[in-house]
């Protein structure tokens, strides 16, 4: 049973280094306990974040094995909750195998592609429809911005966007990304953040100005964005992926001015806190592909043993679509 810990917390932009491979005795499941062989996990933005400090959820700290969210199978029971055989979500680590109490798993539906569980009904659809939905609340005609538009969260925001008709605009990281946003998905334009001139760019791609903008990495990209936010515009704050790098953090400079004199709204959300709407996320999303409006892109890695590469890579932006690593066959 292999595990992979942090070995020493990164100062900075994280490396292989940062990460060890260990082998651990096959752990036994304890009453109301469940043996977990990992499947599928989910590599995030926020795997990084945790390492610089408490968030919504402890410290990873030198020594913790990663935590993950992943989707796994039963292969042994003490619980009269689960049985062998059956496919749960759980919070694992970088394991092949890990056990769980039985309360603390969730146990999933069948489906034809167990990958979409982690993708678009997974965390990354999830959080795109309910921070665009709940917090942004885009009308019809309304311009959406949306930065990471290439990332797994980015590239749902557009599409759900799109199909409600709205002007969407993406920010990513190079012009064939942008190239490929645009085609995939169907956005109206794409930036590249990498070129020079930002600002300009984003304001001849949104004449109108912006009425959301959905932020996924703050730092510069956000300030400029604020200075394109239309009067009552919503600025959905999803995560910073371009500061949990970043030794000496930065944020935009225009605050609160910005806010006050365009009467903005700035909301922050964790995925977690719209569960209650979980299902209505993913009716929502399901009619959308069968009506051809919502592609899904999986970018999977395959093997635990890339697992730390696939999350400096993630970090450096080598992804298009929902990341993920496979442990084992489904
Ligand atoms: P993505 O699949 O979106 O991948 C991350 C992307 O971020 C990379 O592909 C890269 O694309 C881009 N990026 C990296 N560095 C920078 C930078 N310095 N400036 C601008 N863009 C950068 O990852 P996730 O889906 O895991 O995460 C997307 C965001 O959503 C993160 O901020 C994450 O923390 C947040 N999140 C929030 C949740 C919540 O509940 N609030 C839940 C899940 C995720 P490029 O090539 O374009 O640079």
């Amino acid at each position: 049973n292999r595990q992979i810990v942090v070995a020493e917390l990164p100062k900075g932009e994280l490396t292989p280094a940062n990460f060890k491979m260990t082998e651990i005795p096959m752990p036994e499941p304890a009453e109301g306990e469940v043996l977990l062989r990992v499947i599928l996990m989910s590599i995030d933005a926020a795997n990084r974040s945790w390492m610089q400090g408490a968030t919504y959820r402890a410290a990873v700290k030198a020594g913790d094995a990663m935590p993950t969210y992943a989707i796994c199978e039963v292969t042994a029971s003490n619980s009269s909750r689960l049985k062998a055989g059956d496919v749960v979500a759980a919070e694992a680590t970088w394991s092949d195998y890990v056990t769980m109490p039985a309360h603390k798993v969730e146990k999933l539906p069948k489906v034809p592609t167990l990958s979409n569980l982690m993708s678009v009904f997974g965390i990354a659809g999830k959080t795109a429809y309910h921070g665009l939905m709940s917090v942004g609340q885009p009308q019809p005609g309304e311009t959406v911005l949306v930065s990471a538009a290439a990332g797994s969260v980015g590239g749902y925001v557009g599409q759900i966007a799109k199909s409600l008709g709205c002007r969407v605009v993406g920010i990513a990281g190079g012009q064939e990304k942008c190239d490929w946003v645009m085609e995939q998905f169907g956005f109206d334009a794409c930036i590249d953040y990498r070129a020079d001139g930002l600002f300009k760019a984003l304001r001849a791609a949104c004449p109108e100005g912006v009425d959301v903008y959905f932020d996924n990495v703050g730092g510069v990209i956000l300030e400029t964005a604020l200075n394109l936010m239309n009067e009552r515009g919503r600025v959905v704050c999803c995560g910073a992926i371009s500061q949990y790098q970043s030794t000496a953090p930065v944020g935009p400079r225009n605050l609160p001015g910005a806010i006050v004199v365009k009467r903005l709204r700035m909301e922050g959300f964790i995925v977690m806190d719209w569960a209650h709407n979980d299902a209505t996320a993913i009716r929502a999303m399901r009619g959308m592909m069968e009506r051809g409006q919502l592609k899904v892109t999986e970018d999977i890695v395959e093997g635990l043993e890339n697992a730390p590469a696939a999350l400096i890579g993630l970090l450096g932006g080598d992804n298009k679509g929902k990341r993920m690593v496979r442990v084992s066959a489904d």
